[in-house]
């Protein structure tokens, strides 16, 4: 095979998931299509997450002699911290009505959290008008985006699909910033994979614990 291809396919290879055991988890960070039974299923693999989800079926019943796949969701940081969901909730109140945004980041070398707020080139009530990426430490990933809505509610809007079509994170959005409880919104971001999903309990339990 030419080389350009021969590299492509090394970066980003398929497996043929085997019936008589499971995959063994992809072993560096990348991406790879596993061709199961029932489908087809992406691994998404950093120093912070697994992620495998089934992305395409079969459109005729034919029989496809491999294996099963369980869909996976491996947090390898740990949980974040609460007390960084309850900071961006400051700087949200803090900047109403306009947007803000942030960044949760973990560092893979010292395991530490630490959330920084992002500039935006041009924001005001509407929506960010793109902004400049924070400069990261050695070993730092990008976990959990942020935005606010100031007074609007929380929503994933057709500009956040775009801006979160390509990352692999947590995307968080809140708005109603202005009201005593704020309405909140997240999922997960794999590489187009877009994943709504309940906040977990112990970020629901600052943001409540500011309403008293
Ligand atoms: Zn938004």
């Amino acid at each position: 095979m030419n080389p350009g291809d021969s590299l492509l396919q090394m970066s980003f290879p398929s497996v043929m998931v085997p019936t008589r055991e499971s995959v063994a988890a992809f072993d560096r960070p990348g991406e790879r299509l596993l061709i199961a039974t029932d489908g087809v299923y992406l691994e998404v693999v950093r120093p912070w997450i697994r992620v495998v989800r089934r992305i395409a079926r079969y459109d005729v019943p034919t029989a496809i002699p491999y294996g099963r796949v369980e869909a996976v969701t491996q947090q390898l940081c740990g949980p974040v911290p609460p007390q960084l969901i309850a900071e961006f909730r400051s700087m949200a109140r803090t900047g109403h009505p306009i947007e803000v945004m942030a960044w949760i980041v973990w560092n893979a070398l010292t395991g530490a959290f630490r959330i920084v707020q992002l500039k935006a080139k041009s924001q005001g009530a509407g929506h960010i008008e793109g902004y400049q990426r924070p400069d990261l430490a050695d070993g730092e990933h990008l976990i959990v985006d942020c935005h606010s809505h100031g007074a609007y509610g929380a929503y994933f809007s057709p500009t956040d699909d775009k801006d979160d079509a390509f990352d692999v994170k947590f995307a968080f959005v809140l708005g109603d910033c202005g009201h005593e409880r704020l309405s909140t919104a997240f999922r997960l971001c794999a590489k187009g994979i877009f994943e709504k999903s309940a906040l977990p309990k112990s970020w629901r339990g600052v943001l409540d614990a500011e309403v008293v």
